[in-house]
């Protein structure tokens, strides 16, 4: 079931691409059931149960990163405190479920992360963990 939530993102499009390169298969933009409910995932390996994130600086309020507009600052700040305490419920939610996660911040170099990403799901295979 897809889910295309919004236009792919140049880091989003920049990892999996990193990704394709090291020869890892998996699926993109989908939606994940977790309990009664869907979460849209960035980059997904079914067969591992791995799901990962690329993370917007802005969006996800990163702490390198983060320039807080001037206007309407408080506003900002609570939406932006409400997408964290997003990112972290849906972590808890998918990992209740077996699920192994994975966020990376969009300022991340996209072969790092592709690495370190190919190695979870190496690693994920050899254990056979029981889905
Ligand atoms: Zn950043």
């Amino acid at each position: 079931m897809q889910a295309n939530r919004r236009v792919d993102t140049q880091p989003e499009m920049q990892l999996r691409s990193e990704l394709h390169r090291l020869g890892l298969r998996f699926r993109k933009d989908v939606a994940v059931k977790i309990s009664s409910r869907h979460v849209s995932v960035d980059v997904l390996f079914p067969r591992q149960r791995i799901a990962v994130f690329v993370d917007g600086c802005f969006w996800h309020g990163c702490p390198d990163h983060m320039t807080w507009p001037k206007a309407n600052a408080d506003w900002w700040h609570a939406k932006i405190t409400r997408n964290q305490e997003r990112d972290r419920q849906v972590t808890a939610d998918l990992r209740a479920f077996g699920w192994i996660v994975i966020r990376v911040w969009e300022h991340e170099q996209p072969e790092v992360a592709a690495r370190l990403i190919r190695r979870v799901v190496r690693t994920r295979h050899l254990t056979k963990v029981a889905g």
